[in-house]
């Protein structure tokens, strides 16, 4: 007889529910999710949610040549500035009502929190009605990422994060997702995060783009999309970042996981599976309850097919819940039923956020976790958890202002 899964592996096993974790449920008694932004006022329009031709129309709209709208996008798309008395080749008289009018802020600083080195830098920015979302940069060798909120709070009330807990306030608009990369842009250009070598010369930007921070991307899918497209669209009109070098990552939205794949926009594709067994992924991830392990593993892999990008799943390593070695088995297996090349595991230990009663995995389970998976010739690597003293790491975004 094969031995039980848990013969192989006598640590207990913890659950959310088990550990006092009780799962909000909706009036059809399916755990409860919000999909739907709640209704709020819309911020104001803005440079970064128009097409270029909508730019020109606006300008004409104001008896201006088209020129300026390339003028316009020069100083805030290469530039980053939003200064109107920056702009010295737009005539002075209409400056102030240009930038007014096309450039509303949309992004007010309330507070950043840096680490001892400097080499992560968290932002806290109020939205034109208040909301608090954070995004995070940080330095590493030879690129720059920034760490992105695409929504005010999150509808997927996934329990182990700090952001789940909260509830959905808002989506975000497309220019304020890009705003936060023209701010970090223009924090780099002014030499304001550290962390730099001595002999580096080339210019500070952003490199590359994780939607982790606040919210559920795919479930405000046509702003992050238009985002998206701002990103990778070439200097002066977009911010002429590299497509590969964005990466989109989803609780498994099945039907936009698709959607995506068929935009011909090759992000970089991340599912945050945390668990390979529907028994714990339904009480983990409560979307678990619409699709299914296998549906958003074959969903990915479909993303990969359709791309020709390697996706990664995420997974937190979670002490006695998630850790356990029949778990990589299993994920192994089931990532490799799907072919071999097409993916690889990103396990990160658990960031316990304030009051969680969870915790991340002993070091010597981590190493477990991944060894099985790699032999299983799965590529597999544990990400480092940058910022998790200033609470900017992964699961950690709250926006809690306590000043
Ligand atoms: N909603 C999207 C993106 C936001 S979170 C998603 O679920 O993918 C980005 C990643 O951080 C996800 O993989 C998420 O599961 C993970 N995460 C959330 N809370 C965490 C925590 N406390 N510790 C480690 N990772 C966490």
């Amino acid at each position: 007889m094969p031995p039980t899964p848990e013969a192989t592996d006598a640590r207990p096993q913890v659950r959310p529910a088990t550990e006092g974790w009780q799962q909000k449920v909706g009036e059809d008694g399916r755990p409860l999710l919000q999909f739907a932004s709640p209704r709020r006022g819309k911020p104001p329009v803005h440079w970064a949610d128009l097409s270029v031709e909508d730019r020109v129309a606006k300008v004409a709209a104001l008896a201006l040549p088209a020129f300026r709208a390339r003028q316009l996008s020069t100083h805030y798309f290469t530039h980053y500035t939003a200064d109107p008395a920056e702009m010295t080749d737009l005539p002075a008289a209409r400056r102030d009502e240009l930038v007014g009018a096309m450039l509303p802020p949309l992004l007010t600083e309330v507070r950043r929190l840096t680490t001892d080195n400097g080499d992560t830098i968290k932002f806290l920015w109020r939205l034109f009605d208040g909301a608090l979302v954070e995004s995070v940069l940080m330095r590493y060798p030879g690129r720059v990422t920034l760490c992105v909120s695409s929504q005010a709070g999150c509808g997927m009330n996934c329990p182990f994060c700090a952001t789940g807990q909260n509830g959905l306030t808002r989506n975000m608009s497309s220019a304020e997702i890009v705003d936060q990369v023209v701010a970090a842009n223009r924090a780099l250009a002014r030499g304001e995060l550290g962390g730099k070598d001595a002999d580096e010369t080339t210019p500070e930007r952003v490199s590359n783009i994780v939607f982790m921070g606040m919210g559920e991307p795919l479930a405000n899918y046509r702003r992050v999309v238009d985002a998206v497209r701002t990103m990778v669209t070439p200097q002066p009109d977009g911010l002429g970042m590299r497509a590969r070098g964005v990466t989109v990552s989803t609780v498994g939205l099945v039907p936009a996981i698709d959607k995506l794949a068929a935009e011909q926009l090759p992000v970089t594709f991340a599912l945050s599976l945390h668990a390979p067994d529907d028994e714990l992924r339904d009480e983990l991830i409560p979307v678990n309850s619409r699709w299914k392990v296998d549906d958003a593993l074959d969903a990915a892999r479909n993303y990969f097919e359709v791309t020709g990008r390697r996706v990664s799943i995420e997974y937190a390593l979670i002490k006695d819940m998630n850790d356990h070695a029949w778990r990589a088995d299993l994920l192994a297996e089931k990532l490799n039923a799907r072919g071999r090349g097409w993916v690889h595991v990103n396990p990160i230990p658990l960031n316990p956020t304030p009051g969680s009663i969870w915790t991340a995995s002993e070091p010597h389970v981590q190493d477990e976790f991944v060894r099985r998976l790699n032999a299983a010739g799965v590529p597999t690597t544990l990400r480092d958890t940058r910022g998790k003293e200033i609470d900017g790491a992964c699961g950690q975004l709250a926006a809690a202002d306590e000043d």
